[in-house]
């Protein structure tokens, strides 16, 4: 099926609100006479007239004059462009520190990060006029320390944003796939996560400007922002309000200018994030977990490619840390392909990421050994290593729409490993690039390096996504779940074509799916999943036909076949997949299990291998079950 949606221009989703219609009207007004009237009305708003002194409304001043006998109204109109600039310029350093100390935290180390985001949040919990007070007596009274005051007050509130919105993107299929790529840490803040976050940002920024130019009229107001003989609303407001009771509209209209302007960036930001569905996420609040990450050098598998021992994934939770992957343990050889089955939830793709090192924060990733290439995955995180792995190691995502940047052209995504990884400049990478799209079979490669992701069908997606990962020169392909989005005819190209790469190439494969099928079709051995364990290991070739563990069985059970009765609905395992949250002292499948009895549920089988070639983890392995495992 071919997607075509269309990316949306982010002005044109708020014109195209009544609501934003108004609020983008009201601030070009604004922003238009901040640029016209003080050149139009600088001059004769300066004009003394001491023949009127402090007079009320009249058709020559339609608000008034103040003691010097200035018209009040041109002067506020001429300081429109002084008082919306110092605003925005407040804003800028609010967005540029903001962001800053925002991205800091993926940056540098956990610690550091660690420390960043509780500065930040003991920042975020002075209010923001405050902090400002606080930094303008300790920049001065004036002009400059005003701007500086407003804009570092805000930096907090929009660093700890800005923070949040990172977070949810750090967590996102493309950015985990520019990170196993190799991309540089501020390379891969400002061409993958920026772009992503911009929308959110600039709605805030438009709602930050409003009230960096309340914030600013306040300062003046009080008299230590801006000093005569400049003046802003802030300032002509504090000297009306001394007149107040002769000509109560010198305080009026600079009071009505500073509402409007203040209420148009406010309204157009409001209508912004309405427009475009502009939400901030809630910071995740949780107890920590720690686990051992001490590699177990003793009994190293020289021969194997990938070498897992005593895998373990936990999350935090309220009460006790779940465990998600609870000690799996296998090799991969060189060349060979290896399939995990299983349903959700029964930890395959969690398998998956921590191998190719992408489990986030907070999850935490603990192995005995975690050996890749001879070469231990967890004890080296610096840039060459990183450009290894990226060259050795490819990952494939369930969803190719969401592995790639949606804001970068396929081509230059592709592009962007071969200058990272190998050195390539910039038109070279870019050919490459182009070459790996016609490996993968693309039709019009160099059409296709020039699209944006939307651009292209959810197979060709897939293809460009398994081009991406051939940008180096991968021992290892981690395949997850890589044709679930794609419908049958799709399915079998993609995996027609991963069959062919490895054949090729001689390149190994870890391929996850819920699918036995796929699996059975692609792979050389099978490794079967439960609750986060690894219960039986066996050949492929034997899955349907020597499978030994029940839930093996009954998964092979409800695979429809040739002789499956159409009529009738298709079978499915009785009872709910176990949720590693709920995984007792017993056998993981225990609550599902047809022969389970007290011993299973008390005491967890090992998983024990035959010496040929196949592991099976079960107290009563090949016992008939003689209640059907798998119910119609
Ligand atoms: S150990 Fe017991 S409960 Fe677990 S799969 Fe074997 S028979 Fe079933």
């Amino acid at each position: 099926m071919t997607s075509r949606s269309k990316r949306r221009n982010p002005f044109l989703a708020v014109l195209t609100t009544p609501s934003g219609m108004v609020a983008s009207m009201l601030l070009g007004l604004v922003l238009l006479t901040a640029v016209i009237a003080p050149m139009a009305f600088t001059d004769l708003a300066n004009e003394r007239n001491v023949s009127s002194i402090l007079q009320g409304p009249s058709a020559e001043h339609w608000a008034g004059t103040d003691a010097l006998g200035r018209d009040i109204l041109l002067r506020v109109a001429a300081a429109t462009g002084f008082s919306v600039g110092l605003a925005l310029l407040a804003t800028l350093i609010v967005v540029v520190g903001g962001v800053i100390l925002g991205t800091l935290p993926l940056l540098v180390n956990r610690r550091v990060g660690r420390m960043v985001t509780s500065l930040i949040n003991m920042a975020v919990a002075f209010p923001g006029l405050l902090l400002a007070l606080f930094f303008a007596v300790i920049f001065g009274v004036g002009t400059h320390g005003a701007v500086l005051a407003i804009g570092i007050a805000g930096i907090p509130a929009f660093a700890r944003l800005t923070q949040n919105l990172s977070a949810s993107i750090a967590g996102r299929d493309f950015v985990s796939a520019a990170r196993l790529a190799g991309v540089g840490r501020i390379r891969l803040i400002v061409r993958h996560v920026l772009p992503n976050i911009g929308e959110p940002l600039m709605v805030n920024t438009a709602i930050g400007a409003g009230s960096s130019l309340l914030a600013f009229s306040g300062l003046s107001f009080l008299g230590i922002g801006v000093q005569q003989p400049d003046y802003d609303w802030g300032r002509l407001l504090n000297e009306g309000l001394e007149g107040i009771y002769v000509n109560p509209m010198s305080a009026i209209v600079p009071g009505i200018a500073i509402v409007i302007a203040g209420l148009a960036f406010n309204l157009f930001g409001e209508a912004a994030a309405r427009a475009l569905g502009v939400t901030v996420p809630s910071r995740w609040h949780g107890k920590t977990v720690r686990a051992s990450e001490a590699e177990d050098e003793s009994e190293a598998n020289e021969s194997a490619l990938l070498s897992v021992r005593e895998l373990r994934v936990i999350f935090p939770a309220e009460k006790e840390p779940v465990e998600a992957v609870r000690g799996v343990s296998f090799d991969i050889k060189h060349g060979e392909a290896v399939g995990i089955v299983g349903e959700s939830g029964a930890g395959k793709s969690l398998t998956a990421l921590a191998i190719a090192q992408l489990v986030e924060r907070p999850g935490v990733v603990s192995a005995a050994r975690l050996q890749f290439e001879g070469k231990p995955l967890r004890s080296r995180k610096d840039a060459r290593w990183r450009r290894w792995l990226g060259t050795q190691l490819a990952v494939i995502f369930q969803d190719p729409m969401a592995s790639f940047t949606p804001t970068m052209r396929i081509g230059r995504q592709l592009a962007e490993i071969g200058e990272e990884h190998l050195g390539l400049r910039r038109r070279a990478a870019l050919k490459r690039a182009v070459d790996r799209l016609r490996d993968v079979r693309l039709r019009d490669p160099e059409r296709s390096a020039h699209q944006f992701p939307h651009e292209l069908s959810g197979g060709m997606r897939q293809r460009a996504m398994i081009g991406m990962g051939l940008m180096g020169s991968p021992s290892l392909i981690v395949a997850d779940e890589p044709t679930t989005a794609l419908d049958a005819t799709v399915q079998k190209q993609v995996l027609e074509l991963l069959a062919s790469i490895r054949e090729a190439d001689g390149v190994a494969m870890l391929l996850i799916s819920h699918d036995i099928t796929v699996i059975r079709n692609v792979c050389d051995r099978v490794l079967v999943m439960y609750g986060g364990v690894i219960v039986e290991d066996l050949p492929a070739s034997e899955l349907l036909t020597s499978a030994r563990h029940p839930y093996t069985r009954a998964l092979v059970e409800v695979v429809p076949d040739m002789e499956t009765d159409r009529e009738r609905p298709l079978p499915v395992i009785d009872g709910q997949a176990a949720s590693a949250s709920e995984v007792g002292v017993g056998c993981v499948f225990a609550a599902r299990c047809p022969l389970a009895d007290d011993h299973c549920r008390q005491s967890a089988p090992p998983l024990l291998d035959d010496q040929q070639g196949r592991r099976v983890a079960c107290w009563k392995v090949d016992t008939p079950v003689t209640t059907a495992g798998a119910a119609p």
